[in-house]
């Protein structure tokens, strides 16, 4: 767990951010502002297979631009080649608009999301799938191998297509956020009832916004397996 903080980073609280790895695959989940630093305790940039983005709001992205820089202007040892980069489509307009005519792909690959796109990594299948954040391109993530199953939600409002992906996983990782904050979120309590629905084993609570606490949030959210808040460096094996 890199970072669970929403909209914006706290003291030791990054935004959204989180490192998989599964054999020798390895993939960046989401890039909020302040999870590359986290990050770099675990792997380089250099080591990574792919980043995946759930979608482009900048607490989901931001630290995207500090990898871009890391990559293009000094990390050792330097990837041999470009950092695979999946994301909805409008990643590279931002880029360019970043970053001007200085933005080339030579060390970032742009990979468009869509709905029910898969790729493999080894044994690791990355599933994507479209959910409902009210408006922009948004997706979550079923991540498997072989007996072994993670679903993380991204940021959406309860829809059918992220209870598809829930079914049966091992690890559900849930925003939950305050009702008031936003309603394209999940409440800590529909995070629940989505682990319960799904058969999930064991729910971790992500993205808490400013008006709950983490341990607010778990309390609130009633469900009989196993349930905690993505404590940053805490490691989920299974
Ligand atoms: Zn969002």
């Amino acid at each position: 767990m890199l970072g669970n903080a929403a909209p914006y980073p706290q003291p030791d609280r990054p935004c959204s951010g989180y490192l998989l790895r599964a054999g020798a695959a390895s993939v960046w989940v989401d890039a909020g502002p302040g999870s590359l630093a986290e990050l770099l305790r675990h792997t380089s940039l250099s080591s990574l297979d792919a980043v995946w983005l759930s979608h482009l709001h900048l607490d989901h992205i931001g630290d995207l631009l500090n990898a871009y820089y890391a990559l293009a202007y000094g990390e050792l040892p330097a990837r041999e080649v470009p950092l695979p980069v999946y994301a909805p489509a409008g990643l590279a307009d931002r880029l360019t608009g970043f970053f001007g005519s200085g933005f080339t792909n030579d060390v970032l690959e742009l990979r468009p999301l869509s709905d029910g796109h898969q790729f493999e990594l080894g044994d690791l299948t990355l599933l994507s799938r479209s959910v409902d954040h009210g408006g922009p391109e948004a997706y979550a993530l079923r991540a498997s191998s072989p007996g072994h199953a993670l679903v993380y939600s991204g940021d959406c409002t309860p829809c059918p297509a992220l209870d598809a992906l829930a079914h049966d996983a091992d690890l559900l990782l849930c925003e939950a956020n305050d009702p008031v904050a936003n309603p394209f979120h999940h409440t800590p309590q529909q995070a629940a009832d989505l682990a319960r629905r799904s058969g999930t084993r064991q729910l971790v609570l992500t993205h808490v916004g400013p008006l709950l606490t983490p341990a607010a949030a778990v309390a609130q959210a009633v469900f009989d397996g196993p349930t905690t808040h993505a404590e940053i460096g805490t490691t989920f094996t299974f």
